[in-house]
């Protein structure tokens, strides 16, 4: 626990956007399990991180497709001005449907095929090179687009005592510093009159400092860029990465703090060399719909041996993060949320995989089978990432409307979704689909 967040520990309670007996009745309607996404949340997340920029003279969200890939989802937020980060063909297709076109996707991909570079010179997309060698690749391909930008990797993440905090020369986005500079000159020799700035440094990151030292770190680079090659860049992109308390324990991200400690650098480095009129760019994902999201399911088995077991009618195909990270999401009991927390549980899935389990060792309420059990703060990377290991198949997703009603925006997989890619006679495969 850092200085920065000590001050600040308490505990936010986490809710869910319906009451018990309205869950109980769509729970009829729609058999769990589903995610359910709520618009109003996904709406206000979207309008404080706006809010906190509002000191700029343009600020753009291009929110992570990725996080959630549903153009429902999409739609509630280029309603708003949002635009869209893209990271594959599938995700600008999303984008096209929900309406964001043109410079409001910013393609931020990496190792990219020339079809989808092809597709978003289409869409009149912001391309953002993840490398050196993709202009010659994209001029090829796709041709040169009128504005380009490029993905930054700054090697090492110093804090202010100067310790490494984030080793992005690990990772393998973006260019160095040296080519960095490079990449520009060459795009200038080819005619390219308009440029972008971008980075993508830190992950479900929740301290303030974290982002004005990339904010500071971009803003020295655009000026030194522009001193040597006299660009004026139209932004500067500091990438996602903001991050959600996904324990009661944790606090949120100030962004406020972060907005005035941006606009203060930006005040300080940016305005004077000339750019003060820069537009500022997020690619959020998880900050928007993060905590707008709950997976809801239903225990369908109790076990107890050298451990206590509940198992759930969902599995980590519906959400990997537990599995995949061990992180924590939090669990609540539909009913039983104010009952003490004094049996001690591994919420499991069905996969055979041992580490399916959306928590361990989880001090819970006493469960029985049937309960419905909400698994908080889905929103982001929650379905998206899920796979079909295992024959398992993904859940539906729900959209809580500001209105109060519920649309199915996506309807869980089936059998026949399963085998439909299988090359196998027709007769056969109805034997395994009816
Ligand atoms: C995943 C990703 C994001 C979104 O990250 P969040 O943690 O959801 O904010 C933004 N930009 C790029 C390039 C990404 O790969």
């Amino acid at each position: 626990m850092t200085n920065e967040n000590h001050a600040e520990i308490f505990r936010i309670p986490k809710t869910f956007p319906m009451n018990e007996d309205a869950l109980r009745q769509l729970i009829k309607k729609f058999p769990t399990p589903f995610h359910l996404y709520d618009e109003k949340t996904i709406r206000e997340n979207f309008r404080r991180l706006r809010e906190a920029f509002s000191w700029a003279p343009d600020f753009r969200e291009h929110f992570a497709v990725k996080a959630t890939p549903n153009p429902y989802v999409v739609e509630i937020l280029a309603r708003d001005g949002a635009g869209t980060d893209c990271s594959s063909i599938a995700e600008l297709f999303i984008s096209e449907a929900a309406g964001v076109v043109g410079e409001k996707i910013m393609l931020t991909s990496n190792d990219t095929p020339a079809i989808e570079f092809r597709k978003a010179r289409e869409l009149g997309a912001i391309i953002n090179l993840d490398d050196i060698s993709h202009i010659e690749y994209l001029e090829k391909n796709a041709g040169l687009p009128e504005i380009i930008s490029f993905r930054y990797n700054p090697a090492d993440i110093m804090n202010d005592g100067n310790d490494i905090i984030g080793r992005p020369a690990e990772a393998k986005f973006g260019l160095t510093r040296e080519q960095i500079f490079a990449a520009y000159k060459i795009c200038l020799d080819k005619g390219i009159k308009r440029f972008g700035l971008h980075t993508m440094i830190a992950s479900n990151e929740r301290k303030a400092s974290t982002f004005t030292y990339t904010a500071r770190i971009m803003f020295e680079l655009a000026a030194q860029i522009k001193d040597r090659l006299g660009i004026n860049f139209e932004f500067v992109n500091l990438g996602g990465g903001l991050g959600i308390p996904y324990s009661p324990e944790e606090s949120p991200v100030r962004l406020n703090v972060i907005g005035d400690g941006i606009e203060k650098l930006f005040r300080e480095i940016l305005v004077p060399c000339g750019l003060g009129n820069v537009r500022i760019a997020m690619e959020s994902g998880r900050a928007i719909t993060g905590n707008a999201g709950w997976l809801v399911s239903t225990v369908l088995h109790k076990k107890n041996t050298y451990k206590n077991y509940v198992g759930l009618d969902s599995c980590m195909s519906d959400l990997m993060r537990p599995a995949l990270y061990g992180a924590y999401h939090h669990i609540t009991v539909l009913g039983k949320e104010n009952l003490p927390a004094n049996e001690i549980y591994d919420v499991t899935g069905s996969l055979c995989e041992n580490n399916d389990k959306f928590a361990v060792d989880r001090r819970l309420p006493a469960i029985d089978v049937g309960d419905v059990v909400i698994i908080h703060d889905t929103g982001a990377h929650g379905h998206a990432m899920g796979f079909n290991y295992n024959g398992k198949l993904r859940s539906a997703e729900l959209l809580l409307r500001e209105n109060g009603e519920v649309e199915m925006i996506r309807r869980a997989e089936t059998l026949q979704d399963y085998f439909s890619t299988l090359n196998f006679p027709d007769a056969r495969l109805k034997l395994m689909t009816k």
